[in-house]
């Protein structure tokens, strides 16, 4: 894979995502600058899956800032409701007014599973989709990760970000809301992709 030197734009705009991209890059020194250091507008995510997004803010960024760029779309994906929230993921947060609220969001993924009947499965899976764009002639790398589990009611854990505390992965107790930061990133979404990506680069 092309070489991206030593200064990446992350793009996004979410601390709890850029403080997990910072630690997954911290071993290769790279130094991370975020979108809003760059002062970079929000992207309008009008893409269709995970990696349609991910490349558009990544590209965006990139011809901002004519520094190679990175993004990440991420969601929660719940079985039984056909994959939902999944792109729609930080829009089921948001509120008529204020920042988005992630408590709120949670509660209207259970109230929508409980619709589905008490038999509902609890199946979900995290999906990420990691894009690097280089700026100006719109290259750009996907690399794609994912962590199966189930949802937990009610949400446990102050940890981690977003849908974390309602979601445990296959295998473990913990919810990722209460799970060492250290332990998610050796099992999570983003890290399944980081994998790929830095594997390309070496
Ligand atoms: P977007 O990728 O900016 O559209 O936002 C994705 C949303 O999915 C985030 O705001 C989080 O709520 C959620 N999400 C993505 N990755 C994670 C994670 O690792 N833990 C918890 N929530 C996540």
């Amino acid at each position: 894979m092309r070489g991206i030197g030593d200064k990446l734009v992350i793009a996004t705009h979410n601390d709890g995502k850029l403080r997990e991209i910072r630690e997954l890059l911290a071993p290769f020194g790279i130094e991370c600058v975020g979108a809003a250091e760059m002062d970079l507008p929000d992207v309008e995510e009008t893409g269709v899956s995970f990696v349609d997004n991910a490349e558009l803010k990544a590209r965006s960024a990139a011809d901002l800032t004519g520094l190679p760029a990175l993004a990440d779309d991420s969601g929660l994906c719940v079985d039984a409701l056909g994959g939902m929230p999944g792109i729609f993921s930080a829009r089921w947060a948001e509120e008529r007014e204020g920042p988005r609220d992630f408590t709120r969001a949670m509660e209207r993924v259970w109230e929508a599973l409980e619709v589905c009947g008490p038999n509902a499965a609890r199946d979900a899976h995290f999906a990420c989709a990691l894009s690097i764009a280089w700026p100006n002639d719109g290259q750009a790398e996907t690399f794609e990760g994912r962590v199966d589990g189930a949802l937990t009611w009610p949400p446990r854990g102050t940890r981690g970000f977003g849908y974390d505390p309602m979601f445990t992965a296959a295998g473990h107790e913990e919810t990722f809301g209460e799970m060492d930061p250290e332990e998610k990133h050796a099992i999570s979404h983003r890290a399944e992709a980081f994998r790929k990506l830095v594997a390309a680069l070496s």
